[in-house]
């Protein structure tokens, strides 16, 4: 199976490697993009399974390239998980309301951070638009 390809888009260098390298470790395939730029760049030539996105950004923010993301037809249904520094509060919020399957709060717990992005993976619908919802089973 292809491994699922998550866009990380994080201007702190030091963020970017520990998130990217607990994702690479857990079989991931990730691209990383330092701005918001980047990020719609990369984005348009791989569409990628997930997107992890921080909010403050040098130039374009968070909130900005989510607009933009939604914006493309081929875009628009590509889970976007919002990186929010525990400090920002009112980030999450606006988060959630702006399109934002989630948040996960910096600095990222490590123990915990490739379940908490697997979780936002899996309930992702299908390629086809919905062949493989999630199963709720009690
Ligand atoms: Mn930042």
């Amino acid at each position: 199976m292809k491994p699922a390809r998550i866009l990380l888009v994080e201007d702190n260098h030091l963020n970017r490697e520990l998130a990217s390298d607990l994702l690479r470790v857990a079989g991931f395939e990730v691209v990383e993009a330092e701005t918001g730029e980047v990020a719609l760049a990369q984005a348009g030539l791989a569409v990628p399974d997930l997107i992890l996105l921080d909010i403050r950004l040098p130039g374009m923010d968070g909130f900005e390239v989510m607009n933009r993301l939604r914006r493309y037809a081929r875009l628009a249904t590509v889970p976007v998980v919002a990186l929010t520094a525990q400090a920002m509060e009112g980030d999450r919020e606006i988060a959630l309301v702006a399109g934002f399957r989630g948040y996960i709060t910096k600095p990222i717990n490590t123990r915990t951070f490739v379940q908490e992005v697997m979780s936002h993976l899996r309930s992702q619908p299908g390629p086809d638009g919905g062949g493989t919802q999630d199963q709720v089973h009690d």
